[in-house]
Formats: structure tokens, C-alpha cells, sequence
């Protein structure tokens, strides 16, 4: 089924995000019982991230795809980058998708490696959407959005204007970068419905259960942190057990007001913890 056909007036998707583990063939059990769980949920899908710069690790992600829809029968999307990757690569890779019954994908360009050398048929995700959608239309397509602005964009405006051009290629949907305030997503929105992007915009939602993971995290994304977040940060960043139920805490907030805002949906980025994503689950199933 296309995740596309999910989003429905009066309802809002609820979808998880996982990672294979880095020791894949090891930590098979581990994943089946976090799948297990996260599964309970009965999201409306999970989607699976993807090793960029050559790791190799298409083929885990595929077969933790093909676990969710073959054993746990929830829609799965496999996130699938194109910088490194020559078509072949990418005809390889949506081939083993379509054989672990994955049809949906997740089209990123990801980050630039100075230690993976890029290869020269794809430059920008939107070359991969215009790829999948002429050699694999039965696909269904997503794509990443930045309610910050992506670190090597020009500008915001110019950001928006690539957006568009990534949707008007195909993208059937949205998921956006994690982000603590919610402001700046609403903000974000009003600018992309402008530009006249009209596709469903999930809000990326990232509970924060560690103060060293949300260093990391900003690091990595650079997200802003509104003053209550640092505030929180401060207060239980050295309680593990305070800074866990404080972060699940936060994105219940967080998401109750996207929801009371008529948000398309919630991507919420699990980080394989299964206790953390159905605590949040439990707060607000009833909203969805
Ligand atoms: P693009 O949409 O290509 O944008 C990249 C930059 O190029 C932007 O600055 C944009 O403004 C600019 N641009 C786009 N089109 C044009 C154009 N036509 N002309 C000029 N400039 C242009 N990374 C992974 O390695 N694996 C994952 O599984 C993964 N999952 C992710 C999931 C989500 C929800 C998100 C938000 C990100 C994920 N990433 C992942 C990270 C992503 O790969 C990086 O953020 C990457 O730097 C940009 O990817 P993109 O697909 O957004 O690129």
C-alpha cells in the first residue's frame, strides 16, 4: 500500500523510525523483540534509515523492512540515499526492496562524506524521486523537509523553492527533520503551503532521553532549543530515570500541540526504545 493513501482528513498518521543495529546478524533478536513491541502500537508505519557512504548495509535494511510487513504486517518504508550510488546501485537496492515486499521509500540525497567519494548520477534527492518514479512508478515516495533550513542551503527561501522541486518530481509526502519548537514548524509550514507544496508534512518528533544524546543530536542537526527544553536539560540532565520521563514528558507536549494544530502527522524517532515510544504512544492514542 502507498503510505500516501494514509493520510486522511480528521486523522493523523502516527509512523516510527527505526535503525538496524550495527552488528546486524548479532543483534537479530534484539531487533525482533524491538520490532515486537514497537509493532503493539500498530503505527501506520515504520520506516528503516539507511547507511549512506557505502556501508553496505541496503540489504539490513531491507530485511528489518520485510520483518515489519511479513511478520509484524505493519506498511514499512525503507529510507534509501542516492549520493553514492550510481543506478545500478539504486536499481540493486529497490529490487531487493521490491523482493522483501517493501513499496515505499523514503528518497534522500544524504549527507556529504568527505571519506565516500560521490558518484555522478545523482546530485540531488529530487534526482532520485525523478528516477523512482519513471522506473518504478508502482512505488510509493517520500522525502525529507528541514523546518530550520538545511545546513548547505543558500537561504531559506531558496531551501523552499528546492523542496518544491523535489515534490514536484513525485514526492507523494514529507517527513520533517526533528525539531523542539514547535513555532518554528508552524512557521516552516505557512512558508511551504505559500510556495504552494500541498503534499502531507509529517512533524519529525525526537523525545530526548539523555542530556549526552541531545548534545550529540544538535550537533548532528542543529536544531534550536527553546529556553524551557535547556531548562529541562539542566534540571534532570544527570537523573537518568528524571531526564527520561522529562523528555517522554516533552514530546507529549510537543505533540499534543501539533495534533491540536491540525498537524498531517507524527514521525516519531524511536532510537530502537520501545519503552520510551509506547509510553508516548499510551498519552496520546486517544488524540489520533
Ligand atoms: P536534498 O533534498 O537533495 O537537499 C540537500 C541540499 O541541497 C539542501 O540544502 C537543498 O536546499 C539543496 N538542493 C536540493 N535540490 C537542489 C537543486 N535542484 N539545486 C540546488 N540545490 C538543491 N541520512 C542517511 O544517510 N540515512 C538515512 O536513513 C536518513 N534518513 C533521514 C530521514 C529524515 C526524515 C531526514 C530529515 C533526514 C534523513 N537523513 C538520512 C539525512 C539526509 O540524508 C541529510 O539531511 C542530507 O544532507 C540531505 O538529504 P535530502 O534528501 O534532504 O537532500
Amino acid at each position: 500500500m502507498r503510505i500516501a493513501d494514509k493520510f486522511e482528513k480528521n486523522k493523523t498518521v502516527f509512523s516510527l523510525e527505526v535503525f538496524p543495529p550495527k552488528k546486524f546478524e548479532d543483534d537479530i533478536n534484539v531487533i525482533y523483540e524491538t520490532l515486537e513491541q514497537l509493532t503493539d502500537i500498530n503505527p501506520d508505519y515504520i520506516s528503516v534509515t539507511y547507511s549512506a557512504g557505502g556501508s553496505g548495509n541496503t540489504d539490513n535494511c531491507g530485511k528489518i523492512a520485510s520483518m515489519i510487513k511479513g511478520i509484524h504486517n505493519v506498511e514499512a518504508v525503507a529510507h534509501l540515499t542516492c549520493l553514492t550510488n550510481s543506478f545500478a546501485d539504486i536499481d540493486d537496492a529497490i529490487t531487493k526492496f521490491k523482493g522483501y515486499g517493501v513499496e515505499n521509500i523514503l528518497a534522500l540525497r544524504g549527507d556529504i562524506n568527505p571519506t565516500v567519494s560521490a558518484k555522478k548520477d545523482f546530485t540531488y534527492a529530487s534526482d532520485l524521486v525523478t528516477y523512482i518514479r519513471k522506473n518504478y512508478p508502482e512505488m510509493g515516495v517520500a522525502g525529507a523537509c528541514y523546518p530550520e533550513v538545511h545546513s548547505e542551503a543558500e537561504s531559506e527561501l531558496q531551501d523552499i523553492l528546492n523542496l518544491k522541486k523535489k515534490v514536484d518530481a513525485g514526492t507523494d509526502f514529507l517527513i520533517s527533520q526533528l525539531f523542539f519548537d514547535n513555532e518554528i514548524f508552524y512557521r516552516f509550514m505557512e512558508k511551504v503551503r505559500i510556495a504552494g507544496i500541498n503534499v502531507p508534512v509529517e512533524a519529525g518528533i525526537m523525545p530526548v532521553t539523555s542530556a549526552r544524546q541531545i548534545l550529540r543530536m544538535v550537533d548532528m542537526c542543529g536544531a534550536s532549543l527553546p529556553r524551557k527544553f535547556s531548562m529541562m536539560i539542566q534540571k534532570y540532565g544527570n537523573d537518568p530515570i528524571a531526564m527520561r520521563d522529562a523528555g517522554i514528558a516533552y514530546a507529549v507536549n510537543q505533540i499534543v500541540d501539533l495534533i491540536a494544530n491540525g498537524v498531517d502527522g507524527i514521525h516519531l524517532y524511536t532510537m530502537n526504545n520501545p519503552y520510551v515510544a509506547t509510553k508516548i504512544f499510551e498519552s496520546i492514542r486517544t488524540l489520533l
